[in-house]
């Protein structure tokens, strides 16, 4: 199975160059007045290893009114929505535009994975306008030549590992027995009921060492809740994914037990136990890590915690089976302390304790979820977080490496999910780790970002 990358972005930036770069035939019209190329394009796509295939915007006059505001934004939807990654292209040249901000907004809002690439990036002219890419907020631009294929590295190496994932995926799902729940897109399944809102499922992962009570729990919260897609709670066993309701908001809950049981018959236990949880956690938004209060912290639960910071989801710990402990104020008091002790990278992540089995303490785990993700997705302005550095910056100024002092010039908010920040600076290179801590835990302080994975890059000239 491959994917389907759509290029988007405003007239002229180079689209349907780095198109034909890709497709290698000239399939599209490339022209300097913006306008030539009408609608959407597809075409078979090679990079390097990866097959895919390309969607092609061109064909969008610089919107000046109303009505071309409007087109431009439905065939940008289009494709975003045809797409399984989109490659958002700016003119480096040019710098940010309003349409650029425009698009980026579409993008943030639709959009799974978005490449952001500042194309006509060859030669000084356009090193401004990279740095600027990095105020959409939608991570770290590629820069890229598209003319002179120039930075496609760069995209092979931001394309491949979601290639890797989405391959994944499709093993996962043709591995999946006749007698599972198809995932929601079944709409000929009589008992299909389509989701009551327009709203994105959230994707959460239930994961854990096995008799943790992950198939327990998500039974049990099934059981509260009608669930909207396949006949009956029992299903959950083999489900690869649950689309549901919990507490009015529509999920995709990912059940890696049911993965297990499925592996155990295959006598591949071992191997896709680790890799069951691994794409459950790629494919989350929020990865549940759900504990067994009789043996909290084991090697397996660290694993898989610390993979789904890696992997920069949300991370919740639930503590299960609290109905049959006795001493609940102490051992609360103890597993907080492990937490802090064997998982100092998910400082102040929310830690719940539950019962699958009594259904206690699931809505606050509901809420935590709920909160989890809000804060996953946090934007902080751009504003805010320079006159947040100043003050870091007076309060705890970086150190001279070599008698020369590191500059922090300017800071703005990269990306979301998780929320990734950068720095301008100079000498990024010798900035050290700990200071790099001191900020990632000043933000999440200040701007009240607990429990989720903050990146902070270091940018500029070394
Ligand atoms: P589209 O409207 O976004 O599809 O843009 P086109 O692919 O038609 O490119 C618009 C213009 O930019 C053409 O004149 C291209 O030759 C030029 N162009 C495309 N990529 C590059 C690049 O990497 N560097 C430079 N300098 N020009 C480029
Ligand atoms: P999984 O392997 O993680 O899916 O775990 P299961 O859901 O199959 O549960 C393993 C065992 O733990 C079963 O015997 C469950 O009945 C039991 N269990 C699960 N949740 C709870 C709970 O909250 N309290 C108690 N006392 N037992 C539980």
């Amino acid at each position: 199975m491959s994917f389907t990358l759509a290029i988007v972005g405003r007239p002229n930036v180079g689209k349907s160059t780095l198109f034909n770069r890709l497709v290698g035939k000239r399939l599209a019209l490339v022209d300097d007045q913006p306008g030539v190329t009408r609608d959407l394009r597809e075409g078979a796509a090679r990079l390097a290893d990866l097959k895919f295939t390309v969607i092609d915007t061109a064909g969008l006059e610089e919107a000046t009114d109303e009505s071309l505001q409007g087109r431009m934004r439905k065939l940008t939807e289009k494709a975003v929505d045809m797409a399984d990654i989109c490659l958002f292209m700016i003119d480096a040249r040019a710098g940010v535009t309003p349409t650029d901000q425009v698009f980026a907004e579409i993008l943030r809002k639709r959009a799974d994975h978005v490449i952001l690439a500042a194309n006509k990036g060859e030669g000084a002219a356009a090193d401004a306008g990279v740095i600027e890419a990095y105020s959409l907020g939608l991570g770290e631009p590629i820069r890229l030549s598209a003319e002179h294929g120039e930075g496609l590295n760069d995209l092979y190496s931001q394309l491949q590992p979601l290639a890797d994932a989405f391959e994944e995926r499709a093993d996962a799902a043709s591995d999946t027995p006749e007698t599972d729940v198809t995932v929601d897109e079944d709409e000929d399944d009589p008992d299909y009921v389509p989701m009551p809102t327009n709203a994105k499922p959230l994707q959460v992962a239930v994961v854990g060492r096995p008799n943790a009570g992950k198939s327990t729990l998500i039974n049990q919260i099934l059981g509260e809740e009608r669930l909207l897609t396949g006949p009956e709670a029992g299903i959950t066993r083999d489900a690869i994914s649950l689309r549901m309701e919990w507490n009015g908001t529509p999920m995709r809950i990912f059940d890696t037990a049911g993965m297990r049981k499925k592996a155990k018959v295959q006598e591949k236990l071992e191997k896709l136990s680790v890799g069951d949880g691994l794409r459950a956690v790629k494919f989350a938004e929020v990865v549940v890590v759900l504990l067994d209060a009789a043996i909290p912290f084991e090697q397996q639960d660290l694993r898989i915690a610390d993979l789904a910071e890696r992997e920069g989801r949300a991370v919740i710990v639930a503590v299960n089976k609290w109905d049959i402990e006795d001493e609940k104020q102490s051992k609360l008091k103890d597993l907080k302390e492990s937490f802090e002790r064997l998982l100092p990278q998910l400082r102040g992540a929310p830690l719940i304790t539950v019962s699958a089995k009594t259904g206690r303490g699931l809505d606050r785990l509901h809420d935590a979820i709920m909160r989890a993700y809000d804060v996953w997705n946090r934007r902080v302005t751009t504003a805010q977080l320079n006159r947040w550095l100043t003050g870091m910056v007076e309060a705890h100024p970086p150190p001279a490496p070599q008698g020369k002092r590191i500059k922090l010039r300017y800071m703005t908010q990269a990306k979301t999910r998780p929320p990734g920040f950068v720095v301008m600076c100079s000498h990024p290179d010798k900035v050290p780790e700990s200071y790099s801590r001191y900020l990632v835990n000043g933000l999440r302080l200040d701007f009240d970002m607990p429990g989720t994975p903050i990146r902070l890059y270091m940018r500029g000239q070394n």
